[in-house]
């Protein structure tokens, strides 16, 4: 697997390019088809950030602070079948029942307050994610790479804009740089296998996901059966572009 050299950036999106393409091809009609992808994704992350970061205990995030989790998460499609995959396998265990329910009503609930609120207007709104349960992410290890790229130095700057100060959260660039390339070589290689590669806004993404058990099969099929919950801040020509452009300087 690829781990980022900062010296070279590119290079480390085109290899994650081919990852991408390579297991895509091989495996998109098999039933682990996502277990294959996604975990590729967030161990490269891991592993490029550990090996590019100057040594464990600079970062403020722990478990119990979710200040951040207030964020509009912009994740693409084979992320958010993974986690609505996680969420009909818990709904299946018996035990889960009212967790369950519990949790579904929280998404319709932040489905609801945050449709079609702009990225700046969501953190002044502050509406926290569903996803939150007692200051920790309940789906952690399946949390999109938008959630990964967003690490703070400073835990009070963040309480601080979550209360609605005007402040300049510092926040790690080289977690913002790897999360970039990786999800940007991911959307590069879903382009190029004809599945649909923008991103989506989470909540109500998952919501639609939650409704249709037919939508993995759908989205395989190439429809963009999350449209109308995209988000559409940089156009899709734009992006293409610089995908193509990105792989020829790289070659
Ligand atoms: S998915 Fe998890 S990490 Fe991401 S915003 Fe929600 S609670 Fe926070």
């Amino acid at each position: 697997m690829p781990i980022l050299d900062a010296a070279n950036p590119l290079s480390f999106f085109k290899g994650m390019n081919g990852v991408f393409l390579d297991v895509i091809t091989r495996e998109r009609d098999k039933k682990a088809f996502l277990d294959a992808l996604l975990p590729r994704a967030y161990e490269t992350f891991e592993g490029s950030v550990d090996a590019c970061s100057n040594g464990p205990g600079s970062l403020a995030c722990r478990g119990g602070c979710a200040s951040c989790c207030t964020i509009r998460v912009a994740a693409t499609a084979p992320e958010i079948l993974y986690i609505a995959q996680h969420l009909r396998n818990l709904a299946e265990e018996e035990s889960s029942g009212q967790w369950m329910r519990d949790l579904l009503g929280r998404l319709l609930e932040a489905n609801n307050a945050t449709h079609g609120v702009g990225e700046q207007d969501r953190m002044e709104q502050g509406t926290v994610c569903p996803f939150i349960e007692d200051g920790l992410c309940v789906i952690y290890d399946r949390r999109p790479l938008a959630c990964r790229g967003h690490a703070s130095f400073s835990e009070q700057a963040c309480i601080d804009a979550l209360n609605g100060e005007e402040i300049a959260v510092p926040v790690s660039s080289l977690h913002l740089t790897v999360r970039s390339l990786i999800q940007n070589a991911l959307q590069s290689a879903l382009r190029d296998t004809r599945l649909e590669w923008g991103v989506y806004e989470l909540n109500q993404a998952l919501e639609i996901a939650l409704r249709n058990p037919q939508i993995d099969a759908e989205w395989l099929a190439g429809a963009d059966v999350f449209a109308d919950a995209a988000i559409t801040d940089v156009s899709a020509e734009e992006m293409a572009e610089t995908f193509d452009a990105i792989k020829a300087m790289a070659a």
